[in-house]
């Protein structure tokens, strides 16, 4: 499938992988926009939120889970993060497979850009 995040989950393309299980993974962005930049995606290949299936809730709860638990890790939950699903043009996105970013370790300015 030509899809960017498919082709980095059969390591076709590097990445540097924060965690991976047999339903998620979790890469470092490649252009950062805070300390902590994490991309949580699910292995199955789903467009954008608009594309969700009732059977994929559980699988999209695994997803928050895991960002929350990495944030965790690196010593940002207490002090606070940023989850983001971009979704279609007028959010920016680029990547047409569902993924969270995870920001933290900087103060994030309300209202996003
Ligand atoms: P979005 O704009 O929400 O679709 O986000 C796509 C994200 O993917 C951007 O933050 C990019 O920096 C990131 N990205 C693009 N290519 C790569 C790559 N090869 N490895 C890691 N992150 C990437
Ligand atoms: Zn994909």
């Amino acid at each position: 499938m030509n899809c960017l995040f498919c082709k980095i989950i059969n390591r076709e393309i590097p990445s540097s992988i924060v965690y991976e299980d047999d339903r998620l993974l979790a890469f470092n962005d490649i252009n950062p926009q805070a300390p902590t930049h994490v991309l949580v995606i699910p292995k199955k290949h789903v467009e954008s939120l608009n594309d969700l299936q009732p059977g994929d809730d559980e699988l999209i709860g695994e997803l928050v889970r895991r960002a929350a638990a990495i944030a965790g890790e690196r010593g940002i939950a207490a002090g606070g993060f940023r989850t983001v699903f971009n979704t279609n043009r007028d959010a920016g996105q680029t990547v047409f497979h569902v993924h969270l970013h995870l920001l933290g370790g900087r103060n994030m300015a309300w209202p996003p850009g």
